[in-house]
């Protein structure tokens, strides 16, 4: 299909994830490290008032000496954590041999920058997840236009699946003062090409923490229908970027400092 023409499907809620007039935000670690750690990262989301909980269990590491994520047992314990505090889990898939166990762990399956071009992984996990209740997080692969994002999103919906969300987790640009470039216009640009709601990641985008909040202000005002960030009881302790992490204090103060930006557009922070 010709993405000048836009990607038209009828408008998707991934789950319950996406609820007209809201602003959803989905934090928690970066990776699931233990029960205890994801547990108390998951609480602290459940009191900073947000219900979706993120946590990786497989993890794309740029290093393979880099500690990997804790496989089936981070998706048992996100299951279980999840289940005993009433959230929803997103987390990444990616290997198709993964996919079954991931959908019977988790609510919404995320497809990672690295992987937004594994068009098998894409088409597979279409397959997987039609006729389901499960959604997809699709992040936007480091160096793809907004026309490859877009057609990766078909890869998926033309599968079968639906309730496909895009995530603008930034871009690879010269620019070192940050991880990599968050593109709040690609943002507003998928929106008017597309009925898929557009979430906004600012942790890995910035990869430091001071720009979080800031960052997440910018992407309400830039039309995204929601947030990915990454939180940590213990970011100084977090086995993976734990620079970008927000803290427990500044988690709990972001539905407030969200709320009027959020107002302005019309939305509610849930
Ligand atoms: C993540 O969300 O944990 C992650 C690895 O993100 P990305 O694929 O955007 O780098
Ligand atoms: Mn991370």
């Amino acid at each position: 299909m010709d993405v000048s023409q836009g990607v038209k499907t009828d408008v998707k809620t991934a789950n319950g994830m996406m609820v007209p007039g809201t602003f959803r935000v989905v934090a928690g670690p970066c990776t699931v490290e233990s029960y205890k750690q994801f547990e108390a990262g998951a609480k602290a989301v459940k009191r900073a008032g947000f219900e979706y909980v993120r946590g990786g269990a497989f993890k794309p590491r740029t290093s393979p000496y880099s500690f990997q994520g804790l496989g089936e047992e981070g998706l048992r314990i996100m299951a279980e954590v999840s289940r005993d505090l009433g959230m929803k889990v997103v987390t990444e898939v990616m290997d198709p041999y993964d996919i079954e166990l991931v959908m019977e762990h988790a609510d919404i399956l995320q497809i990672g920058a690295r992987n937004m071009a594994n068009f098998s992984l894409l088409k597979r996990i279409g397959a997987a997840i039609a006729g389901t209740d499960h959604g997809v997080v699709l992040k936007r692969g480091l160096s793809a236009t907004v026309e490859e994002w877009l057609l990766a999103a078909e890869y998926v919906t033309s599968s079968g699946g639906d309730n496909v969300v895009l995530c603008e987790r930034g871009i690879r640009t010269f620019e070192t003062s940050t991880r990599f470039t968050l593109d709040l216009s690609a943002v507003i640009v998928a929106k008017r090409l597309t009925d898929l709601p557009v979430i906004v990641d600012p942790s890995h985008a910035a990869g430091r923490r001071d720009l979080v909040v800031p960052l997440s202000k910018a992407a309400v005002a830039a039309e995204a229908d929601g947030l990915m960030v990454e939180s940590h009881h213990d970011p100084r302790e977090a086995l993976c970027d734990g620079e970008q992490a927000l803290p427990v204090g500044a988690l709990f103060g972001l539905k407030d400092a969200l709320q009027p930006f959020a107002s302005a557009m019309g939305r509610r922070v849930i």
